[in-house]
């Protein structure tokens, strides 16, 4: 009555198995296709900031408030809680990403 044949469980496992491959290389490939290149700099610089993500720059989060600094030379002074030595610093590193590009 309750008679469960080996095509009844094969079937659905082969058909997991290989959608599953379909997808994982679909996956792969839309991964190259979509790369989105990332900019160090301001991945260091997200770091070196407060990271309150408190909107008082005017920025929606420090990782914004970091590719303005990076990319559009907003100044670091604009965000309001950064100490004075973790402002000279994120100045002193990017001081060193322009005369290392520039050389
Ligand atoms: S003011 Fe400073 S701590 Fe606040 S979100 Fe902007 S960068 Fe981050």
């Amino acid at each position: 009555m309750f008679l469960i044949t080996v095509n009844q469980i094969l079937v659905p496992i082969l058909v997991l198995a290989i959608t599953g491959f379909i997808f994982g290389v679909l996956i792969a490939i839309l991964s190259k296709v979509f790369y989105v290149e990332v900019d160090n700099r301001v991945e260091t610089v997200t770091e070196m900031l407060p990271g309150y993500n408190c909107g008082a720059c005017g920025k929606p989060g420090c990782s914004a408030m970091a590719n303005a600094i990076v990319n559009e030379g907003v100044p670091v002074s604009n965000c309001k809680p950064i100490k004075q030595d973790q402002a000279e610093l994120i100045r002193e590193f990017l001081r060193k990403q322009e005369e290392t590009a520039n050389s």
